[in-house]
């Protein structure tokens, strides 16, 4: 990050904008929202310049921008539409030490004027450091649709009543009055009845506050689904859990990018288990999650996939039973959906298979036996989790029972995340195809799926490319 995002206070700020055309009346219509002193240095005007100079919203000088202009300025504009005019205004800004745009000169501006989205007090500003002003464009369109106008009303009752709900004790009671009115009743009393009757709901609501801040919630558990990886393919109700929760423990397994949305003031634990190694023991996880839930915090406890697939859930959800601790549970998308979605085959057939396996190739005790008899008949497809480091035992169990060597395998590793990587083979090559491909990241064995002609198309050109 180059450039810091920061907030200014401008207000009886002197702001020297140099320039009387649109290059000029662009940035006052940004300025003309702060509460700054905004003096235009032009020795001509457009019409808008002397409107605004009129209504006495700004101060025109007809001349040009100099060194005294800089010297009490904090902010300094140089938007004269011509290059030589704008190098000039910078030299003597950089001279007095003024910050200075020079707009549309990334390089020549020591600060950017981000693109915002105004719901006043509330401002999003949008920077991409001058590489993508599109995508700029974009966000913005995005958040303005997606903030409602109401907004900057709600934001500003909420600055005057900040005070009164302080009367609340800190923490989850204060998050929850604020999360409720932002979200639920302060935007349908002022769609319904404007400002009075956002401030008489308030107080009542201010007041049920108080009561149940008096008698404590208890804390909870919830065994959250974070899915494959890819963030959007969370549901509602794991990312409103995120949000809300106090807690945040999760595996290994669980992406970057979804933790980025738990609450900045989250309490964050990765009780990793790497394959093989063993860092946190169950009984030392079901501890943790129960200590904390004890202490009245909503733990979200994120668990890769599906919480209920090859997760240990019953374990946890025992312990908390056992600690007479309320739990709740969030199905997320298992990674053999997500790894079926990325080859582009259905994980069932009409007259190829009515059952699909799902088996991991490890149990407690080493590799897992299965009935390989059931899994090497003709049409048999399972999706084998932790499976890349028993390829062998399962190539060696599976031909042992008949399946044919020419048994079509599909891997899929990293499904839905950024570094995904398909490949496919048979049963026959299959150890020799998984160290050849030397997998690191989490991956999906299919036995008995091959992946749709089109993504097979795929998969060979970024095989000739060396991508997988
Ligand atoms: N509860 C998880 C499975 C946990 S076991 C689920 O429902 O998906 C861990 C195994 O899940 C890994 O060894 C791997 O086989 C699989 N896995 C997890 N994330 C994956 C991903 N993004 N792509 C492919 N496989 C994944």
């Amino acid at each position: 990050m180059r450039h810091f995002p920061i907030f200014l206070d401008l207000r009886g700020q002197r702001v020297a904008v140099a320039g009387g055309g649109e290059t000029a009346v662009a940035k006052l219509r940004l300025l003309l929202k702060t509460e700054a002193k905004i003096i235009v240095l032009a020795a001509d005007a457009c019409a808008q310049i002397r409107r605004w100079h009129d209504e006495g919203r700004l101060v025109w000088h007809a001349r040009a921008f100099a060194h005294e202009d800089a010297i009490h300025a904090r902010l300094v504009y140089a938007a004269t539409a011509n290059a030589r005019d704008d190098a000039h205004v910078k030299a003597l800004a950089d001279a007095a030490g003024a910050l200075v745009n020079v707009v549309d000169d990334l390089e020549a501006s020591s600060y950017i004027t981000p693109a915002i989205v105004d719901r006043d007090p509330v401002t999003v500003a949008i920077g991409t450091e001058g590489a993508a002003p599109v995508l700029a464009r974009r966000i913005k369109a995005e958040n303005e649709a997606r903030l409602p106008s109401t907004l900057g009303t709600l934001a500003a009752l909420a600055r005057d009543r900040r005070p009164d709900v302080e009367a609340l004790p800190p923490g989850r009671a204060r998050r929850t009055f604020w999360t409720d009115y932002f979200d639920d009743w302060g935007p349908k009393t002022l769609t319904a009845g404007g400002e009075p009757a956002v401030a008489a709901v308030f107080a009542e609501k201010l007041a049920i506050a108080r009561i149940d801040a008096a008698s404590p919630r208890p804390g909870k558990v919830v065994l959250v689904g974070a899915g494959p990886g890819d963030p959007e393919l969370l549901t509602l109700k794991a990312r409103r859990c995120l949000h809300e929760a106090d807690v945040v423990v999760h595996d290994r397994l669980v992406a970057p990018e979804i933790l980025e949305l738990a609450r900045r003031e989250a309490v964050i634990v990765e009780v990793g288990k790497t394959p093989g190694g063993s860092a946190w023991r169950q009984g030392d996880i079901n501890a943790l999650v129960v200590e904390h839930a004890r202490a009245g915090a909503v733990v979200a406890r994120l668990k890769a996939g599906d919480p209920l697939v090859f997760g240990r859930a019953d374990e946890e959800i025992e312990a908390l039973d056992a600690a007479g601790v309320a739990c709740e549970i969030i199905p997320g998308v298992t990674s053999a959906a997500a790894a079926a979605a990325s080859v582009g085959r259905s994980l069932t057939r009409r007259q190829r298979n009515q059952a699909i396996t799902l088996m991991t190739a490890h149990d407690v005790a080493g590799f897992a036996e299965h009935d390989w008899r059931h899994l090497a008949r003709p049409g048999a497809v399972a999706a084998v989790y932790m499976g890349v480091r028993a390829a062998r035992f399962l190539q060696g169990r599976l031909l042992l029972h008949g399946a044919p060597a020419s048994r079509p395998v599909t891997i899929v590793e990293n499904a839905s995340r950024a570094h995904e990587r398909r490949f496919t083979t048979t049963l026959a090559a299959l150890p020799n195809a998984i160290a050849a491909a030397q997998i690191s990241g989490p991956a999906v064995i299919f036995l008995g799926l091959e992946p749709r002609a089109s993504a097979q198309r795929d998969i060979e050109r970024a095989r000739r490319l060396g991508w997988a």
